[in-house]
């Protein structure tokens, strides 16, 4: 799933949730629920590939993609820590993936992709077309947007 409806959920969550603890576990849980949806994504080969030297685009994608989601958080709700951390818990599990094109030898990150792959599986097997991926990340964007 794109980064945008991940960060847009988890603050709608951590806005609702009284308790913080229990609110950034619900907003870490949140991303993998979201990672079932179908869905569709940017490629960003060259990071997997580990290909640095040619991986600028991507990286500028992955950053406009956060970018436009502390944008809309900023314009509706605003930014406090709570809000921050919870953005940034919405994301860990892609930034796991990434530290583990980083570090390929660490099991731990490994065993995490594994388990990621797996749940982005699931989408990827249910083979919708693109305008659908996109429709559906739309939608959980703007049921996020209502809950802010
Ligand atoms: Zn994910």
């Amino acid at each position: 799933m794109l980064l945008t409806p991940h960060i847009l959920v988890g603050v709608a969550i951590i806005t609702k949730v009284q308790n913080p603890i229990l609110g950034l576990i619900f907003v870490l849980l949140s991303h993998y629920a979201l990672d079932f949806f179908p869905h569709t994504e940017y490629d960003i080969k060259t990071i997997r590939a580990k290909q640095w030297d040619k991986s600028g685009p991507d990286f500028l994608k992955v950053f406009l993609d956060i970018f436009i989601g502390l944008v809309i958080v900023f314009f509706t709700t605003g930014y406090s820590p709570l809000i921050l951390t919870a953005a940034t818990v919405s994301l860990f599990p892609d930034g796991l993936t990434l530290f583990y094109c980083i570090f390929p030898t660490n099991g731990l990150f490994k065993k995490h992709l594994e388990m990621h792959g797996a749940i982005n599986t699931v989408c990827e097997n249910k083979k919708i077309p693109a305008v659908l991926g996109i429709a559906s990340q739309a939608a959980i964007v703007a049921l996020a947007i209502f809950f802010l």
